[in-house]
């Protein structure tokens, strides 16, 4: 990052960013939110007793079944053990 005073008295800062210092904010920040968003939902609908893949309740179901929205097998979302399954 580059200030630039004009010492003519023009009564503004010129900033100069890199491209790349400004592409690598946009490209990492965003990815890990989005990284971080992922792992908070997942831990949430465990704790929940939600349906890892859509979130609908399994509170009701039992643990060899599959969830009846998308399929998942309720014991992979309930132990957190295990692929998903559809
Ligand atoms: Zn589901």
């Amino acid at each position: 990052m580059r200030l630039a005073a004009d010492s003519v008295g023009f009564p503004f800062t010129t900033v100069t960013i890199p491209f790349w210092l400004l592409t690598i904010l946009l490209a990492v920040l965003p990815s890990m939110w989005a990284m971080t968003y992922s792992r908070r939902r997942i831990k949430h609908n465990r704790r929940f007793r939600l349906c890892i893949k859509c979130g609908y309740d399994l509170r009701a179901h039992k643990p060899n079944e599959k969830c009846p929205e998308c399929g998942t097998s309720v014991s992979a979302t309930a132990t957190g053990v295990g692929s998903i399954t559809s």
